[in-house]
């Protein structure tokens, strides 16, 4: 068995029925506790006698998140250094100030100078230096496609896609559901566009664009009789020329988790 690095790993090998008795809210977040080395596989009752034996000795256990987090971002930091930005720029929708790369993101201009240190025109959103400098890095410049398609249909999207609903999909439904006029606030505050609601049957769609050419469509379903309300993220079809799938998985996150911090702060 190869060493299990990724949170998913462990919990296909969980019961899934969030029954609490690990003293965490669900299955999803023991494995996340797990492999950061924060609880024990013999925490959960119900895993067999001879999984555990044979899972504990291939948890990479990530000892040291923020560590690993400083890391990633003094790598890419560093590999900034190597970019030519005049010959950049252009492919990755960006342009040139002063010597800086001015990247734009949702409406608001992002300047990254030659030792990747990222500056705005308004307040710094700290969740968005990786996803910028990884796109700075990693793009090869592809065109964005017109093709949307749900995170679990990315190429290396599947495994992560639980997670994905859950830390993503599942919050900002909640928070539409609790508030409808956030969608219209998103599109006045970050440059978003109405898009073709018919395009999903969607009630409600929105375009945004974190970065220049990775867009993301929000469709939202109210609820309808006995049906829930439901909502989908969906990445232009060319996402992952851009980033790599875990720095698309937290840009989906980290907007989220914006979006839940100025509900809260306009409530
Ligand atoms: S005790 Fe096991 S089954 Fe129950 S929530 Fe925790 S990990 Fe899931």
């Amino acid at each position: 068995m190869a060493k299990i690095t990724n949170p998913f790993d462990i919990y296909k090998l969980l019961p899934q029925t969030n029954c609490g008795e690990c003293a965490l809210p669900n299955c999803l977040a023991f494995a996340a506790a797990v492999i950061q080395g924060r609880k024990n596989l013999t925490d959960c009752p119900y895993i067999k006698t001879e999984d555990k034996e044979q899972l504990a000795s291939h948890i990479a256990i990530r000892e040291d998140f923020s560590r690993a987090s400083r890391e990633n971002l003094e790598m890419l930091k560093s590999r900034i250094g190597d970019i030519d930005f005049s010959t950049k720029a252009a492919p990755l929708g960006a342009h040139i100030v002063s010597g800086k790369l001015a990247v734009k993101s949702l409406g608001k201009d992002f300047f990254i100078d030659t030792r990747g240190n990222v500056t705005s025109e308004c307040h710094t959103h700290a969740w968005m230096t990786v996803p910028l400098l990884s796109y700075i890095v990693h793009s090869n410049g592809a065109d964005i496609t017109g093709r949307w398609v749900p995170f679990r249909e990315l190429k290396d999207g599947s495994p992560m896609n639980p997670l994905f609903v859950q830390r993503g999909e599942k919050p900002l439904k909640k928070l539409i559901d609790g508030n409808s006029e956030l969608l219209g606030d998103l599109i006045s505050m970050f440059s978003g566009e109405r898009a073709d609601n018919t395009l999903f049957s969607s009630d409600i769609a929105l375009s945004l664009y974190p970065l220049p050419k990775l867009p993301i469509l929000i469709c939202y379903w109210k609820p309808e009789g006995d049906m829930d309300s439901d909502l989908n993220i969906f990445f232009d079809a060319s996402a992952e020329k851009h980033l790599h799938i875990e720095t698309l998985f937290s840009l989906g996150v980290g907007l989220v988790m914006m979006f839940e911090k100025i509900s809260r702060e306009h409530s």
